[in-house]
């Protein structure tokens, strides 16, 4: 604490993003994808001119966003672009949840929302997850003061993704706010709810080259949605920063969404090492829920997680563990390469022999 901090600073509880270690460990513990970027990327990074650097980038990132807008078969206009989709996601929060009524949101979910309503000063209103940890998305939204909707699907650090169908649900019954689909994980099993958005103006989906598109170290995310909302996000980002997408990072993510094949092979490796590593987890007699992520919540009933954590930490691998009272039992492990999960398995033989 410091006496110069403002007041409100004071107040913060901010994000702890896992660890990035410098020492050479198996890294299981931040979803990011152990395959390379497509090798468009590389020839996109070695062909782009130094001399470009000089100049501020495009403020409204057009070339960008037009490639997604082709990927998702929608209007450039209804595609907002930034750092990162954690950077999108604040902004959504302030240009859509800063209403007198609390925000509704899945007891558990991604950790980043509370910090960043605490930001805002947004109450939040958060709904249990069911016996089968699941989110009950029929109660999302359901209470007539709320400031909106937000939700993971596929979840974190769950991995359970619900249907099109039961978001239609949720977005037939909230109308007057905006409901906004994190989607980060999608491209790993689940549905997009992006081609709702021509009948549902208030739905927001946002999304990231960080997982599927293998480029974390570059942070860029996007948000699809109709032009209103689209406009609501323009008006906050001009507002903090004028040029949040730098140019590199511009030319990189279009590279990287020209390569549908890289893309469509990386993901069918993660989802095939992931049900793969389900499957002998189980036999060691770990509870797996079922994920549509790139990522497995798991626990033994023998074992703490804690423990667990440790364990895999001395034999150099690297995964997630949330120390909150209801997610103390469980690793979340990220789907590495067959190899990385190998060593992962052996491991946990040893450790829970
Ligand atoms: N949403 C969820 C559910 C996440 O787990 C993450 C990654 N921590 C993000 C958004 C943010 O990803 P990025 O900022 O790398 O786009």
């Amino acid at each position: 604490m410091s006496q110069y901090w403002s007041p409100a600073v004071r107040e913060l509880t901010p994000y702890v993003p896992g660890e990035q270690p410098r020492e050479q460990l198996v890294k299981l513990n931040t979803n990011e994808n152990p395959y390379p970027p497509a090798p468009g990327v590389g020839q996109a990074l070695r062909d782009y001119a130094t001399d470009h650097l000089r100049l501020y980038p495009d403020p409204t990132s057009a070339a960008l966003r037009k490639a997604l807008a082709e990927t998702f078969q929608v209007a450039d206009s209804q595609v907002f672009v930034g750092n990162g989709s954690d950077e999108v996601l604040a902004f959504a929060f302030q240009a859509f949840f800063c209403h007198s009524a609390p925000l509704d949101v899945p007891a558990i979910s991604y950790s980043f929302y509370p910090v960043y309503a605490n930001l805002y000063g947004i109450e939040l209103r958060t709904h249990p997850l069911d016996a089968n940890w699941e989110v009950d998305i029929e109660s999302l939204g359901s209470a007539p003061e709320r400031s909106g909707v937000i939700f993971a699907n596929p979840n974190a650090p769950t991995g359970h993704a619900h249907s099109l169908a039961s978001i239609e649900q949720l977005l037939q019954r909230v109308t007057d706010r905006v409901v906004l689909v994190d989607e980060a994980y999608v491209d790993f099993g689940a549905e997009s709810a992006v081609t709702l958005i021509e009948r549902y103006p208030n739905l927001l989906v946002t999304g990231t080259f960080s997982k599927s598109r293998s480029l974390a170290g570059l942070r860029l995310g996007y948000a699809v949605g109709s032009e209103e909302l689209i406009n609501g996000l323009q008006r906050v980002k001009d507002s903090f920063n004028s040029y949040p997408v730098d140019s590199l990072a511009s030319v990189v993510g279009i590279a990287a969404l020209n390569d549908t094949e890289h893309f469509e092979t990386c993901r069918e490796y993660v989802i095939t090492t992931r049900e793969r590593t389900r499957q002998r987890l189980e036999s060691l007699g770990f509870e797996v829920l079922p994920s549509k992520a790139n990522f497995v919540l798991t626990r033994h009933p023998d074992h703490a997680g804690a423990q667990l954590f440790a364990g895999l930490r001395e034999r150099g691998i690297l995964v997630r563990h949330f120390n909150t009272p209801e997610l103390n039992d469980f690793l979340r492990i990220t789907i590495g390469t067959d190899d990385e999960m190998d060593s992962l398995i052996e491991a946990l033989q040893v450790i829970c022999a």
